[in-house]
């Protein structure tokens, strides 16, 4: 059995609002929301990070699930923020990929907090 949340959600071991199923990758709603929406796209297969030999196919899914999670939820036309925390340095605290899909409200200018023990 794997150790990893989102291998978990994937194989339904744990529950999750899913909001996209297909071949190679999934979205589900994040369970601690930090905008109105805000949805994860993962690959179904472990990678922990963007350098781990994810497929080209596999990174194509990922994005061309960003729009069609966007249109799901409803911020198609009123705009959305597309995050991955890739690493320590980015505060990624899943070790599993996944795209974040924010909206829902408008956002602050622009991108980066970076942590107070710089
Ligand atoms: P990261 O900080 O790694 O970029 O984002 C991980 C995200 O996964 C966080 O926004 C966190 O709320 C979310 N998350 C952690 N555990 C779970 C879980 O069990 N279910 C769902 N749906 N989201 C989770
Ligand atoms: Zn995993």
């Amino acid at each position: 059995m794997s150790e990893c949340i989102f291998c978990m959600i994937v194989n339904g071991e744990i529950p999750a609002k899913v909001v996209l199923d297909e071949d190679d990758v999934m979205a589900f709603d994040d369970v601690a929301p930090q905008a109105p929406v805000h949805t994860l796209i993962i690959p179904k297969h472990h990678y922990a990070h963007m350098a781990d030999d994810v497929p080209p196919d596999t990174m194509l899914s990922l994005f061309s699930a960003v729009p069609k999670v966007a249109a799901i939820k409803g911020v198609a036309e009123s705009g959305y923020r597309v995050i991955i925390n890739n690493g320590h340095d980015a505060a990624q605290t899943v070790a599993h990929l996944h795209v974040h899909v924010l909206g829902g409200r408008p956002m602050a200018h622009g991108m980066v907090r970076f942590g107070s023990e710089e």
